[in-house]
């Protein structure tokens, strides 16, 4: 390992509902290495001008000095990657990152093009599929139908009004954008990581160690047994499951990457030809809660990173919701180097069940007063957007943002107003 930086500053860009973070590891006053995690938003609030997006691009620009070295595109939501799309004129917001040449384009295991349902790849792919678990390419073909079923469920008429508004968010989240998948696709090299994979971003990062622990491959998942998932403790919410709403979430819940959904008394295993089916049948209701398990699912396909220099520990698990915690979470070496984390980007914008709480205890730098190594929590969200208040599903869930607020050093991008659209932290290695 080469000589290790002896600083990163973290700039925690406002894209409205979204994330964008930028860290630049110093390694001395003129040498800097800068990765970008996630640029994308599909909500502003009131007031914000359109030309944001490219602003922060060009501030990414500025701030790197025209050559970034890394991008880390956590998931597939459009609040994770809108900011990597192109434009024909090669005007967009994804040209711009991309004239910033990374070396390295880092993605979950799930966006590997040869896994894919179309995948006519030679042996390779089918030797990855054994590796991977069985149901991969099933599982794979769900994922790109989810952006299908966004599609239907935006068109879907007649909703009922208190569904429309979820419904029309969630949609717009999981629409497809093709020209930002593709620009991740050809931008740099590209490293499709699994949870205790190699994240490839150690060649450019000396001194820096980083650990993946997620997204887990099927096959890791299928080791974990039905535990914790219906475990209340684990969520910053009451009986959720007794709202008649969030009963079909909750029991979605109870395995990583669901493949089995209820639906009129029936269990059906998620694929294509269900998917589509029901998309043209179901209304309502229901949509919607095919619509938000498939959200979840999604979120659960992000890559969760962990960098570590020196004793210093920070943690960027994208919107990873418990059940993609859970195979890291199980295991011991894990625990042991989560418990000494220093910074952490609060998962799913602060929303209930992507904070587990066996991982917000693990985290010992906690303390209700100053101290000089109190964590350091960041988080990118905006209120009012996603679940409510009546079902305590509501982003950035009040109860979890009093507790960051209560044991940590919380930024929230909501504090930055006007003008200001980044705030920088320093850690010090
Ligand atoms: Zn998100």
């Amino acid at each position: 390992m080469g000589k290790a930086p002896t600083s990163a500053t973290i700039r925690t860009y406002h894209v409205g509902f979204g994330d964008c973070f930028l860290i630049s590891f110093g390694y001395s006053r003129k040498s800097e290495k800068h990765v970008l995690i996630d640029f994308g938003s599909t909500a502003f609030p009131k007031g914000v001008p359109k030309s944001r997006m490219m602003e922060i691009a060009e501030n990414i620009k500025q701030r790197t000095g025209g050559k970034l070295h890394a991008v880390v595109a956590t998931h597939r939501h459009r609040d994770h990657i809108s900011g990597f799309a192109t434009e024909k004129a090669g005007k967009g917001t994804g040209d711009v990152i991309r004239s910033l040449k990374p070396d390295l384009v880092v993605q979950p295991w799930t966006e590997d093009p040869k896994l894919g349902p179309k995948a006519t790849g030679p042996g390779a792919s089918n030797a990855k599929i054994k590796k991977f678990g069985t149901g991969t390419s099933e599982h794979i073909a769900a994922l790109s139908l989810m952006h299908e079923l966004a599609h239907q469920s935006l068109a879907a008429r007649n909703l009922p009004k208190n569904l429309r508004g979820e419904l029309g968010f969630l949609g717009e989240s999981n629409i497809a954008n093709p020209s930002a998948v593709k620009n991740l696709m050809t931008m740099a090299k590209n490293s499709y990581v699994y949870c205790g994979s190699k994240s490839g971003l150690e060649k450019m990062l000396p001194g820096v160690k980083i650990e993946v622990l997620g997204p887990p491959t099927l096959k890791q998942t299928d080791t974990i047994k039905r535990r914790r998932s219906r475990d209340p403790d684990e969520f910053w919410h009451f009986q959720v499951s007794a709202t008649p709403l969030a009963a079909p979430a909750d029991k979605a819940r109870t395995t990583l990457f669901p493949r089995y959904v209820e639906s009129r008394g029936f269990s059906h295993r998620i694929n294509a030809r269900w998917l589509i089916h029901h998309a043209r049948t179901v209304r309502g209701e229901q949509l919607l809660q095919i619509v938000r398990m498939l959200d979840q699912e999604m979120n659960n396909t992000s890559v969760i990173l962990l960098f570590q220099v020196g004793k210093k520990k920070l943690l960027f698990p994208g919107d990873a919701q418990i059940e993609n915690w859970q195979y890291a979470l199980g295991q011991k070496k894990y625990q042991s180097l989560l418990t000494s984390v220093n910074l952490y980007k609060v998962g799913h914008h602060g929303s209930l069940n992507a904070t587990p709480k066996s991982l917000w205890k693990l985290f010992k730098n906690k303390s209700e007063g100053r101290t000089e190594n109190r964590l350091l929590c960041l988080m990118s969200t905006m209120e009012g957007k996603h679940g409510s208040v009546s079902s305590q599903t509501e982003v950035p869930r009040s109860k979890l943002v009093r507790e960051l607020r209560r044991q940590s050093d919380l930024f929230t991008t909501q504090q930055l107003r006007g003008k200001d659209f980044f705030h920088d932290i320093v850690v010090k290695f």
